[in-house]
């Protein structure tokens, strides 16, 4: 097989793994900086082209873009599925997931289990929307943050007011979400390939710190997961329509919560802290579905 890694920086410790596994599984494999793809779109023959070349061949994609490039990533990621090249996760499916409020109710269509959460768009509306999620503690979420920047934990009804009323006045969409405290400021990060959970590891932030994120300095170790984490994370990714998934679950006393559906994972944490060969595993789900050519977010329609 020919196939294009979408990828700002090949030495990436992602990049670069997936790179050394379809190597090893005896494929030619290239890095393409997708802010240098640039469109011929029409009706005949669309193409792309890539620092003056004509890219041609490649049987599949694997996106890896970045919450910066989600808009002319996906739009250069769509051009390859035009061409006929399968696409790891398709764009479609990776434009819904980077919109967290465009997630939560796809979710929630589908019963998964999830966090309250609540959106409005007036000051006047504040007080009401908090009861509605079960007043103080919350937790407010820019809507297309990333990495944990732009989640606040509001301990007090009046903090929570004036962080909305302050970014309600700036234009920014924000949620509002129950806090499940006995998370305990741990996460758990299922890496979905398919119908199967690869890896899982439980993710702890730091001393005093309510988010688990590996950027904010929280630490990553082996976790066994639940069959019902395991239901619930499988059934996250397919609602989403991604292939390949970092599905970010909350202990709570109701159980698994889902908080995030990640379209382009990473996989140092995970595979250092799991010790398994996860680009390993893309690289076998890409040969055994390059010839399908099923296009499960597109066949399942709406959304
Ligand atoms: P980001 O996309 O920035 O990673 P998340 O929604 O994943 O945003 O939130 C960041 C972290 O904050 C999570 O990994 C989790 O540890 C914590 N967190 C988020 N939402 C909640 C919640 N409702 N209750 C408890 N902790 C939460
Ligand atoms: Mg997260």
């Amino acid at each position: 097989m020919k196939i294009a890694i979408l990828s700002r920086n090949p030495s990436l410790y992602s990049t670069r793994r997936l790179v050394e596994a379809a190597k090893e599984a005896g494929h030619e494999v290239r890095v393409i900086d997708i802010l240098r793809c640039y469109m011929n779109i029409n009706s005949d023959d669309p193409g792309i082209h890539y620092k003056g070349e004509n890219l041609a061949g490649f049987d599949a994609v694997i996106p890896r873009i970045g919450a910066s490039v989600t808009f002319y990533g996906t739009a250069v990621l769509r051009q390859f599925e035009m061409m006929g090249v399968y696409p790891l996760n398709e764009s479609v499916a990776i434009s819904r997931s980077r919109d967290k409020l465009r997630s939560m109710q796809l979710l929630s269509r589908k019963k998964v289990g999830m966090p309250i959460t609540g959106f409005a768009s007036k000051p006047t509306d504040i007080p009401d929307l908090l009861d509605m999620v079960g007043g103080a503690p919350v937790v407010l979420k820019l809507l297309e943050g990333t990495q944990g920047i732009g989640v606040v934990l509001a301990e007090t009804r009046k903090a929570a007011e004036s962080v909305l009323e302050a970014f309600m006045g700036l234009k920014a969409n924000i949620m509002v979400q129950e806090f499940i405290k006995e998370a305990d400021g741990a996460d758990i990060r299922c890496l979905v390939i398919g119908d199967k959970v690869v890896a899982a590891m439980k993710r702890q932030g730091k001393e005093g710190e309510f988010r688990s994120n590996l950027h904010r300095g929280g630490t990553a170790s082996l976790i066994r997961i639940t069959p019902k984490e395991r239901a619930t994370a499988v059934l996250a990714a397919r609602t989403m329509g991604l292939n390949v998934a970092g599905v970010d679950l909350l202990r709570s006393e109701r159980g698994p919560l889902v908080m995030e559906v990640n379209s382009s994972p990473g996989l140092e944490g995970v595979e250092k802290a799991t010790g398994k060969n996860v680009a390993g595993s893309i690289i076998t789900f890409i040969e055994k579905n390059v010839n399908a050519k099923v296009n499960r977010a597109r066949t399942r329609g709406k959304g």
